[in-house]
């Protein structure tokens, strides 16, 4: 079976890197990278800072173990196992805690096209995937609805998922998601936010996939 060192580090890094950018804390979220076998994903109930490639636990794509990690895996790798299911060109999955997309979470709203860059989900909103007990099936499949042609997901109460490619770009759209809700916030202070037409996102759409990074599927 193969032992997957560099993958393990590079998940690890990223873990660690949501950590230390203020997008997870403690011991909240989780990522995953896709394997021949399975996925890749962080381990329960141990401190984001604390990480390392050794214990990042393989799964199999029925939930089975198949790594040697002396921990579990995250108690909510069900809903990776689930997108990677879902979509064959999902290789990395990443789920935060970060304080402004949570915060927009917690209204319970698609987050509409305020800004161009909404588009980089894949669509012209990022829905909100309904509230369940995290770690549950229900959870999983309200998550699976919300990412319907999306790279990314508000989850109602709880935070945010990203899917895509690769780990990188799962890192981006996460980092820019976070900034776009910082920004939403922050307009909303002074007024409601004008938003942009579809056609108006049609063609960031086109555009991105044309002469963008963000058009990879
Ligand atoms: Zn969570």
């Amino acid at each position: 079976m193969a032992n997957y060192l560099k993958e393990k580090e590079r998940l690890c890094d990223v873990a660690i890197r949501l950590n230390n950018n203020g997008f997870n804390h403690g011991a909240t979220g989780n990522c995953s990278l896709r394997t021949k076998e399975g996925f890749l994903i962080t381990p329960s109930g141990i401190a984001n800072r604390n990480l390392i490639p050794e214990i990042m636990v393989e799964l199999d794509m029925h939930g089975k173990k198949i790594n040697t990690s002396p921990l579990n895996a995250s108690s909510e790798w069900l809903f990776h196992k689930d997108l990677y299911r879902m979509n064959k060109n999902i290789n990395a999955v990443i789920h935060t805690h970060c304080p402004y997309a949570t915060a927009l979470s917690t209204i319970d709203k698609a987050l509409n096209s305020f800004h161009y860059m909404i588009a980089v989900a894949g669509g012209k909103d990022i829905r909100c995937a309904k509230y369940a007990l995290f770690g549950t099936q229900e959870l999983s499949d309200n998550i699976l609805e919300a990412m319907r042609d999306r790279k990314a997901c508000l989850i109602a109460n709880h935070g945010l998922v990203t899917a895509a490619e690769d780990l990188e770009t799962a890192y981006d759209i996460t980092e820019e998601i976070e900034h776009l809700s910082m920004v939403y916030i922050n307009a909303q202070k002074i007024s409601e936010p004008k938003i942009l037409s579809d056609d108006d996102m049609v063609d960031v759409l086109d555009r991105f996939q044309t002469y963008s990074r963000w058009g990879k599927d």
